[in-house]
């Protein structure tokens, strides 16, 4: 009994001071939050409009209805700060979610610093990374309004995955026209859209108008995102019982995201910890407002001030840091929207770094506000760095990372370092988008010394 007493009680001090042993905070299925958290409704000033590209005017909702659904345009521009996820939606985020928080306590012995290391780890979902959070309710919202297809782009193929995985589990069909460079050389991830049902052709394609136009100007077209995105939306767009989807960048998007920052915020509250530091990578934005969105909110609701926030993107692709606060299209051919957002321009294709998921010239319009309003901060890294880091990670706390998350763990270890030279004992937050099993050839790249900046 009295040793009973004692495991109790040792266990309320680990929870109570964020402490001691424990690794691993679990919420149990009942604790999946219910809603998703709306940004839009706290932020200071509305968001500038999207413009049609021809007249230059704010879209009309009519304008987006051959390739999006009704209800996601509505949560696009919605200014409810709480939205119901759809109990369909919850049934199946219930597959994984809610995903652990850990602490990195072997990263941090490794790294001597003062600083408590978290992050919230979204490599557990069956595609193994973030992206499914916003899959599943897209595949559900479109089923919904009778829809029979999606289409869409993926660079390395998390988003075909995640998106494949979703229509599969919603009896929708799903085509995928992936970046035809990775489509050579990554076939594991066409397997795995292909395992999930969905139909995967490696774009530019002789499929559609912007695929043939490419092609005709250069047949050995490697492909880019921006010509991918173009060849679905024209897909979407031609077909009446078609859709589009897109797995970043929109506000639907990262409001879909924040269930990550939401489940967080109660894993800490549970051990009675706050961050000091919030850190995501960001290649549109959805995995960096999904982590952090939920505690930005604290701040614009004036409960918590001094909480930093630090977006990560690659130096070759350094949009947040040095691009332009414009607007611009959101792919290549210029059938999108304007949007306002930093930008390093439509037709900037960025060298092959290993990253594939945070190669985007654009940014979702929510990060780049805030970005430009001093709320975040910004921080680029070659990839060498992330390398490093990842390794240390791999090699400390066992999971091998996803190179685009790699670029969080980076950060949380500069912040870390900082810490043990400022004795300080902060608390860092950043999320593990998502594992790297199928990025080990540029880990192996890496191992080589075959990788360069
Ligand atoms: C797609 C992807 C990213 C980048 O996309 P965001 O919308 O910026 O989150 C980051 N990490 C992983 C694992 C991804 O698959």
């Amino acid at each position: 009994m009295k040793k009973l007493m004692c495991i109790i009680l040792e266990n309320y001090e680990a929870k109570t001071k964020g402490d001691v042993y424990m690794r691993n905070f679990y919420l149990n299925d009942s604790e999946l939050p219910k809603r998703w958290y709306n940004i839009l409704a706290d932020i200071p000033e509305p968001l500038e409009p999207y413009l049609d590209p021809q007249t230059k005017e704010p879209v009309t909702p009519d304008k987006l209805t051959p390739i999006f659904p009704m209800s996601l345009i509505e949560q696009e521009v919605s200014d409810k700060k709480w939205i119901d996820i759809p109990e369909e939606v919850l049934d199946i985020y219930r597959l994984w979610r809610p995903t652990p928080l850990r602490r990195a306590k072997r990263l941090e012995e490794y790294l001597k610093t003062p600083a408590k290391i978290f992050f919230k780890d979204e490599s557990v979902s069956p595609p193994g990374s973030h992206k499914p959070n916003t899959a599943i309710p897209q595949a559900y919202y479109n089923k919904k309004e009778g829809i029979k297809r999606l289409a869409t782009e993926t660079g390395a193929g998390q988003w075909g995955s995640s998106l494949s995985f979703a229509c599969n589990l919603f009896g929708l069909e799903c085509t995928v026209y992936m970046v035809k460079v990775s489509y050579n050389q990554k076939p594991y991830r066409r397997i795995l859209m292909e395992t999930w049902g969905g139909k995967v052709i490696a774009s530019p394609s002789n499929l559609t108008n912007s695929g043939r136009e490419v092609l005709k100007k250069d047949p050995d077209s490697p492909g880019s995102l921006g010509i991918a995105i173009s060849e679905a939306v024209e897909d979407a767009a031609t077909n009446g019982d078609t859709h589009y989807a897109l797995g970043s960048v929109l506000n639907h998007v990262l409001l879909h995201q924040t269930v990550i920052g939401l489940e967080a915020k109660r894993q800490m509250e549970e051990i009675n910890l706050y961050p000091d530091v919030v850190i995501g990578c960001v290649g549109g934005g959805s995995n960096f407002g999904g982590i952090v969105f939920p505690f930005l909110m604290d701040y614009f609701e004036g409960k918590k001030k001094g909480t930093r926030f630090i977006a990560v993107e690659p130096a070759s692709c350094p949009t947040l840091t040095k691009g332009k606060f414009e607007y611009d299209f959101g792919d290549v051919a210029g059938l999108t929207p304007l949007i306002k957002m930093y930008t390093l321009g439509h037709d900037f294709v960025p060298p092959s770094i290993h990253a594939g998921g945070l190669r985007y010239h654009g940014d979702s319009p929510i990060v780049s506000y805030l970005a430009n309003k001093n709320f975040i901060e910004a921080v680029a890294y070659e990839q060498t760095k992330v390398f490093e880091s990842a390794l240390i990670f791999s090699r400390t706390e066992g999971i091998i990372p996803a190179p685009e998350s790699s670029h969080a763990i980076k950060s949380a270890i500069d912040e870390a370092i900082k810490a043990r030279e400022e004795k300080k004992e902060k608390v860092i937050l950043f999320n593990l988008s998502g594992h790297g099993y199928f990025d080990l050839t540029a880990y192996d790249a890496f191992l080589r010394g075959e990788l360069k900046d």
